[in-house]
């Protein structure tokens, strides 16, 4: 799982997270909500290392994370803008991350493969990004994460360039990858929609300060303040 204790940080004298608190369980799907401007992208950030560093404390199975450079923190993210490298075809976009890792060829073969079934992108194996649609990149990018096998995943709104019934099936596929590995995931999305059908729980933010964490139900119910019921809609 994931302990975040008495974060802050601040972009000069802007407080972007102030006083963040949060357990994460492993292999819980954990959605952040909130408007935008609220610290959702910069909170995931600095989960997954990249960034400035803020005060508080980030543990990840246990384990301090501040002194760890990304790439050995175990973590996969998708960003909200994620850039394919424009010179290598996507079956190469996807492997990249393996042979950083020294996974042997045919191992790379065959978990890349796997990894284009998976979005359903097996077909454009050697296109160019150029040549793909922008939600087309975007689930590339997600195969390039997956496919790394993290503990961790982060994934900042990585369907919001996929038409409703894309998206309602990736969705459905990536909580059934998410159960199968055990991944504990984090999930930003505007979508509340898309928050109340895959979360185990999920917390709202407002100006970096977390409004409220729970189930949904929980959060529909007994929203604990006035920004939250009118956040999800339930204020009249
Ligand atoms: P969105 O839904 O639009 O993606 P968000 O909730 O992800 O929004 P963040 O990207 O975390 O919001 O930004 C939180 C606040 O921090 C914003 O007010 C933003 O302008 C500010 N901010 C983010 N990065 C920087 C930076 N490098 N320098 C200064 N301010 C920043
Ligand atoms: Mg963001």
């Amino acid at each position: 799982g994931i302990e975040i204790r008495d974060l802050h940080l601040s972009f000069g004298s802007t407080n972007v997270l102030t006083g963040v608190n949060l357990t994460i369980e492993p292999g819980e799907f954990f959605a952040f909500l909130g408007p935008s401007g609220s610290g959702k992208s910069t909170l995931l950030r600095s989960i997954a290392g990249f960034g400035p560093r803020p005060q508080g404390e980030i543990r990840i199975g246990g384990r301090p994370v501040a002194d760890l450079p990304p790439w050995k923190r175990d973590v996969g993210m998708v960003f909200q803008s994620y850039a394919l490298w424009p010179h290598m075809s996507v079956r190469e976009n996807v492997a990249f991350g393996l042979r950083e890792r020294k996974v042997a060829s045919a191992e790379i073969r065959r978990r890349v493969d796997e990894a284009l079934e998976l979005v359903g992108l097996a077909h454009l194996a050697d296109r160019m990004p150029n040549q793909l649609s922008g939600g087309q990149q975007q689930r590339i990018a997600l195969a390039r994460t997956v496919v790394i096998a993290p503990k961790v995943l982060l994934l900042d709104e990585p369907l919001s360039n996929l038409d409703a019934s894309l998206r309602v099936q990736m969705r459905r596929e990536l909580l059934a990858l998410q159960r199968k590995l055990g991944l504990t995931t984090i999930f930003v999305t505007h979508d509340q929609e898309e928050a109340n059908t895959t979360a185990d729980r999920m917390a709202v933010l407002d100006g970096g300060v977390i409004q409220q964490v729970g189930t949904p139900q929980q959060l529909y119910d007994t929203p604990v303040n006035l920004f939250v019921a009118q956040f999800l809609g339930t204020a009249n």
